[in-house]
């Protein structure tokens, strides 16, 4: 998994130090609710898992379709989505 893993909890600090206009609450929520989309197995439109970060600050889609990249390069996932399906 190319993803660097990350918690709910480090993310929505690490991202509201770079965002301050971001509610840390609401991100918290977005993010814990594509964390159950993701583990309900919700998919991108091209078939891939969503992106669990990217789902909750943009759309629910996976990291090609949010970002134009094919492969993550140091950008984070919630852990829990790491982890693959079964968690
Ligand atoms: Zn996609």
């Amino acid at each position: 998994m190319p993803f660097v893993p990350i918690a709910v909890d480090a993310f929505v600090d690490l991202h509201s130090k770079s965002n301050p206009e971001v509610d840390p609450l609401d991100l918290r929520f977005l993010l814990n609710e594509a964390l159950e989309a993701r583990r309900n197995g919700e998919t991108c439109d091209c078939g891939e898992p969503i992106w669990v970060i990217g789902s909750a600050i943009a759309r629910h889609a996976c990291f090609t379709c949010i970002t134009g990249e094919a492969v993550p390069d140091g950008d984070y996932e919630i852990v829990d989505a790491c982890r693959g399906a079964d968690v």
